[in-house]
């Protein structure tokens, strides 16, 4: 692991918890930090929309994804997909990005507003 120097100081950090790499503490002047590592999806405060573009089939396989991320039976789910484009989801980057991967893995022709970083 690599030694990580107080910004404030100078003196060489040592971790909170030697289990984790979770925090980081100066045995020094005492500056140092608790927290989880950085993560830019949780900075995040963009609201996004998934939006199911037109020209998916309305295979099984496809609307079991949709009824799934919109909570839908399969039966609205097909209209779901026949109506496109239809706003599947609204959220935050955290709660879309499970269903960015989802729909991509099945090959879903979709959209985000506005476009997703991450
Ligand atoms: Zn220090």
């Amino acid at each position: 692991m690599n030694k990580i120097i107080c910004e404030k100081c100078g003196a060489i950090m040592e971790p909170i918890d030697s289990d984790c790499a979770c925090g980081m503490t100066c045995p020094k002047c005492g500056w140092g930090w608790a927290s989880t590592p950085f993560n830019a999806m949780d900075e995040d405060g963009t609201i996004y929309d998934i939006i199911l573009l037109e020209g998916n089939s309305n295979s099984e396989d496809i609307i079991k994804t949709i009824s799934q991320i919109t909570g839908q039976n399969s039966l609205n789910a097909r209209k779901t997909i026949e109506n496109a484009p239809v706003k599947l989801l609204t959220g935050k980057a955290e709660t879309v990005d499970k269903v960015i991967r989802n729909l991509e893995a099945k090959s879903i022709i979709f959209k985000t507003e506005p476009t997703f970083p991450h």
